[in-house]
């Protein structure tokens, strides 16, 4: 069922997280954020993508069946059915429960478009609930000496990182970015508690030892340097992201946390859907596909590599 023309997938007739007169929107990240006349996406990740400022197309609906992906508010997996054959389309997806998200299940399918961000050996992460618990004693020792600042996409990791924070009593700051997600998690009933600075909790909160979660790109030594200009005191920095000790990061502790599935997850999501045929798309694509063969399953990437 699924087509190519490189570097856009259709499925019959659905531009897949890309532009096109009926585009299906897997979720609400700005790689995946595609124009089009007509929307085919979750009612959550409508409401993100206007509260992040993109235009969204008419909403359309055209029988397909939308997932639970558990990458982030909203996110869904595709899945088609024509003939008594089933196509599924899994970009970002991952596969056990966040403290904002549910797991995405996979179903039996017979081709299917897989996305394989992490999708390499080397990538296997740590049970998530543990990378909270190792974020948890770091903010309760650092607080004790100074601020502390945690970055993470400002869709999806923030509200995860304030999730963990909350449970442990903390209401972190968070900036408009992060604030203007955040509303939109709330509105859909995800209990997060967080203060921004223009408050007059917020302002209290300042005067204090206080914590904060930033967009992953704005935390840095420079971020670190000037809040400790401006209030006097030590800060500590703190990175959550999945390319943890994979890429250089500048920031005094990085903690493994993923929206993705790891490598091994990616590996038993596909076997459990059953498909005979899967394609790859982004990161490892022609690695995933390669290891997928070598597994006795028919897979190549989507996009001729
Ligand atoms: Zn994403």
């Amino acid at each position: 069922m699924f087509s190519f023309n490189p570097p856009r997938a259709f499925l019959e007739g659905v531009a897949l997280d890309c532009s096109g007169d009926i585009a299906f929107v897997s979720h609400a990240h700005a790689d995946h954020a595609a124009r089009s006349k007509k929307t085919i996406a979750s009612d959550e990740t409508i409401e993100l993508l206007k509260a992040r400022g993109y235009k969204v197309g008419e909403r359309h609906h055209n029988g397909f069946s939308m997932l639970e992906a558990g990458h982030v508010l909203g996110s869904r997996l595709l899945l088609a059915e024509k003939d008594g054959t089933r196509a599924l389309y899994a970009p970002d997806f991952r596969t056990d429960d966040g403290f904002t998200t549910k797991a995405a299940k996979p179903v039996e399918c017979d081709e299917l478009l897989v996305g394989t961000t992490f999708g390499s050996p080397e990538y296997v992460f740590p049970e998530r609930m543990q990378t909270y618990s190792e974020i948890q004693k770091w903010v309760a020792a650092e607080r004790e000496k100074g601020i502390v600042v945690l970055g993470g996409y400002a869709l999806g990791k923030a509200q995860e990182l304030i999730a963990c924070l909350n449970e442990m009593g903390i209401a972190p700051l968070v900036n408009e970015d992060v604030a203007k997600v955040s509303d939109v998690y709330r509105k859909h009933g995800v209990k997060l508690d967080y203060l921004t600075p223009d408050g007059a909790e917020g302002e209290k909160e300042l005067a204090r030892n206080f914590v904060a979660v930033l967009p992953f790109n704005k935390v840095n030594s420079v971020l670190a340097a000037n809040l400790w200009r401006l209030y006097g005191k030590m800060v500590h920095i703190g990175l959550a992201t999945g390319w943890a000790g994979k890429r250089p990061m500048d920031a005094d502790r990085v903690f493994c946390l993923s929206d993705h599935c790891d490598f091994p997850h990616l590996v038993e999501f596909v076997e459990q859907t059953g498909a005979k045929k899967v394609y790859t798309t982004h990161g490892f694509d022609a690695g995933f596909a390669r290891c997928l063969r070598e597994k006795g399953i028919d897979a190549q990437p989507a996009f001729g590599r």
